[in-house]
């Protein structure tokens, strides 16, 4: 099916004839082929007699080679997939097989793309993306620490490179310009924390998506905020040469050397926020992080440190 869609991506029209021979079947299964784009991948084609098939808005698809062209520096292999259950969990099953890492997992779509507690990305086909890097980090505990605020820190500024103003960061790992989110980060272990392990970098950042009804709170993309169509493969090796360089930074110096630009990026700083553990809850100010990516709230005028994968922050309604 991506072979039609290969075709037809340029946005021009093309007879349901000279589809047929590139793909060397007949007429009515290419028509089969067009429906199945329509009512699988949302896409919208317009079927004009005489003229053949156009799609409704052309397409820039995920390219590899592209990809890999750019980031020449990041010479990790690439997997495009048209459609996965979701990135993580494909790069979970490499590793599982015994894939070398570092390797880099990307989709046109995820069909139960992943948030944080089993929660769900919207991931529609061909206007965002969805990215899993794979490392293998033997370093110990101290290579894990503040790692997901670190990849936030390399989401947001390759955002700001593309021009996207008043991006920042909430702990922990959240991206949003003002209060609409516009990426989520979703990092996943296999193997020893301790010893050797892999562990997978979850990146999904809203592109070209302009509308959606299934996100259910405030969001935005790259196009709702700068009135652009970004190329996501220029936009995937910006962010490997963004991630590379964090990466190396904090393996050489520490999550410390990070903890004040995170800081100074974080939007919720001095905030009254409600820090939420399941049925839980904590009222504090944020003071910031610590030099393990922490919490530093002021609880009753005393500040405390909270760190762990089930926390999130809201805003309280009084801040
Ligand atoms: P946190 O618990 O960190 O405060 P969160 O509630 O935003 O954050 P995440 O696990 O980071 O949770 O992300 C999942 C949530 O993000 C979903 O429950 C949904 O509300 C929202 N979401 C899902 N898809 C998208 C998307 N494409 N863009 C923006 N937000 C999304």
């Amino acid at each position: 099916m991506l072979t039609l869609l290969e075709l037809l991506k340029d946005g021009r029209f093309h007879s349901g004839q000279a589809l047929g021979g590139a793909l060397g079947v007949s007429r009515s299964a290419v028509w089969k082929q067009l429906q199945q784009l329509e009512s699988d991948l949302g896409l919208s084609i317009h079927k004009v007699r005489g003229r053949g098939y156009q799609l409704a808005v052309p397409l820039m698809l995920l390219n590899s080679v592209d990809i890999r062209e750019q980031s020449k520096d990041c010479p990790w292999t690439v997997l495009v997939f048209d459609s996965i259950d979701s990135t993580n969990a494909e790069a979970l099953r490499s590793i599982e097989l015994g894939a070398q890492a570092p390797f880099l997992v990307l989709a046109e779509r995820q069909m139960a793309g992943r948030g944080r507690r089993g929660r769900k990305w919207v991931s529609p086909f061909a206007e965002n993306l969805y990215y899993s890097l794979v490392l293998r980090v033997d370093g110990g505990m101290r290579q894990l620490e503040g790692l997901s605020l670190v990849v936030g820190l390399a989401v947001m500024q390759t955002l700001r490179q593309f021009g996207i103003v008043g991006v920042g960061l909430k702990w922990p790992n959240d991206v949003l310009v003002g209060p609409k989110k516009i990426a989520g980060i979703l990092l996943e272990l296999v193997g020893d924390p301790a010893d050797v392990c892999h562990i997978v970098l979850g990146v999904g950042i809203n592109v070209n998506m302009q509308k959606t009804d299934e996100v259910d709170q405030q969001w935005t993309s790259m196009r709702l905020e700068s009135g652009l169509q970004v190329d996501r493969n220029q936009l995937v090796a910006r962010l490997n040469m963004m991630l590379k360089a964090y990466l190396a930074r904090h393996q050489l110096q520490g999550f410390a050397s990070i903890q004040e630009e995170w800081e100074q990026n974080h939007l919720w700083q001095g905030r009254a926020v409600s820090l939420v553990a399941g049925v839980n809850k904590i009222d504090g100010i944020v003071m910031g992080i610590d030099q393990q990516g922490a919490l530093r709230l002021k609880v009753d005028g005393i500040e405390s440190v909270y760190s762990g994968g089930e926390l999130s922050l809201r805003l309280r309604d009084d801040s």
